[in-house]
């Protein structure tokens, strides 16, 4: 059988803060035929909660689920065709995504070099369009195919049906809730060229000595980098990033800038500020700060941290604590980037 049903499984070692809870049932599904069986079933179908579950990095767990996990286990990597731009890969929804990043350069398909070891799977990547140094999912994609919940049907989306923003998609929007993505159809460029304008990317190239970087340069800058200053969920419980960089009006942004001459900001193409959530987070004193066993990390102020034995719920209590400085301080608003499940 494609799929199989538990009951009872333990979500702690399937999500990357390490947070308890345990779900009432959990169905894996090793093919697309299979997530469309396993969605027409009851237990599935008629669930008081659902929940599509990847790698559990982008995740906080409260506690029990008392409802039906389905995890895309389905594997599969084929080049499917091209454009006048771009190479097309369709990758399965349960490949890691590192491993595709990694597997793309080794077959001479670069282009995602920028997104290497972001954790997770490759299904996932579209939700929140992911992005790291300098380059965003978007820019790479062409299509999914997801398996419609209410239906079981299969469907394709494009680029334009993805509506895809900075860490959002539709799914998190009109369509959340309602598809299991199966495969992702990757744009590799046909003509690459190095994205290499982002400074930490930037630095480590000039350190290295690189001035014409290739792809292989830039992959192992980006892994270094992110050895260096993130923490591995392995050692250290977390979910990445857990808030979003915020965006502001450019009136706002004038009064923080007169305010706070140091502060961090990216200009937008639409006139919009883009702040550095950590710089916020930094200066409202939380930094380093340990909470019982949840705290935020000592070298990067935007992840928060699972020290041991640490609950969902005190997670987000420190996130709300954070969120509520930021705001009483600089009078912006924290958004939280992982799914509170
Ligand atoms: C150390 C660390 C570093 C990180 N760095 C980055 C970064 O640089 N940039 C970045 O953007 N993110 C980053 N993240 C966040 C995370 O890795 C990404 O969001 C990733 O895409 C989540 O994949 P996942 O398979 O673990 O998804 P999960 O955590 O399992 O799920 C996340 C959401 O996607 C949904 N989902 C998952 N799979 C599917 C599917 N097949 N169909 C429909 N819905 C699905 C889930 O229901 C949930 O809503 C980081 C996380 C960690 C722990």
């Amino acid at each position: 059988m494609a799929f199989s049903l538990e009951t009872d499984r333990d979500l702690q070692p399937l999500n990357s803060f390490g947070l308890p809870g345990r779900a009432a049932q959990f169905l894996t599904c090793n093919s697309v035929s299979a997530v469309r069986e396993a969605v027409r079933l009851p237990v599935f179908a008629r669930a008081e909660r659902r929940l599509v579950l990847g790698g559990g990095s982008n995740l906080v767990i409260t506690g029990d689920f008392a409802g039906c996990v389905l995890a895309p286990r389905i594997a599969g990597f084929a080049r499917v065709g091209e454009t006048a731009d771009a190479w097309l890969v369709e990758v399965g929804a349960g490949e890691g995504w590192h491993a595709t990043v990694a597997r793309l350069l080794d077959e001479r398909l670069p282009g995602l070099e920028n997104l290497a070891l972001i954790p997770g799977s490759v299904g996932a990547a579209p939700i929140q369009n992911i992005g790291a140094y300098g380059l965003e999912l978007t820019s790479r994609f062409h299509s999914l195919q997801a398996v419609e919940i209410a239906t079981g049907e299969l469907r394709s989306f494009s680029h334009a049906d993805c509506r895809f923003g900075y860490r959002d998609s539709v799914f998190k929007r009109a369509a959340a809730g309602q598809f299991v993505i199966t495969q992702v159809t990757l744009a590799l460029p046909r003509r690459w060229s190095p994205v290499a304008a982002y400074a930490d990317v930037a630095r480590g190239l000039a350190q290295r000595g690189i001035t014409d970087p290739s792809a292989r340069d830039i992959f192992e800058v980006v892994v270094a980098t992110r050895r260096a200053k993130l923490p591995d969920p392995a050692m250290l419980g977390n979910a990445g990033s857990f808030f979003k960089n915020p965006v502001v009006g450019a009136p706002k942004w004038a009064q923080l800038a007169a305010e706070h001459p140091e502060i961090v900001g990216y200009p937008q193409a639409d006139g919009r500020v883009k702040l550095a959530a950590a710089w916020l987070i930094d200066r409202s004193g939380f930094k380093g700060q340990r909470c019982g066993a949840v705290g935020v990390h000592e070298r990067q102020a935007l992840v928060l941290v699972n020290h041991g034995g640490a609950r969902g719920s005190e997670v987000l209590a420190l996130a709300q604590d954070i969120v509520e400085n930021v705001q009483a301080r600089f009078g912006v608003r924290l958004e939280m980037e992982p799914v509170v499940v």
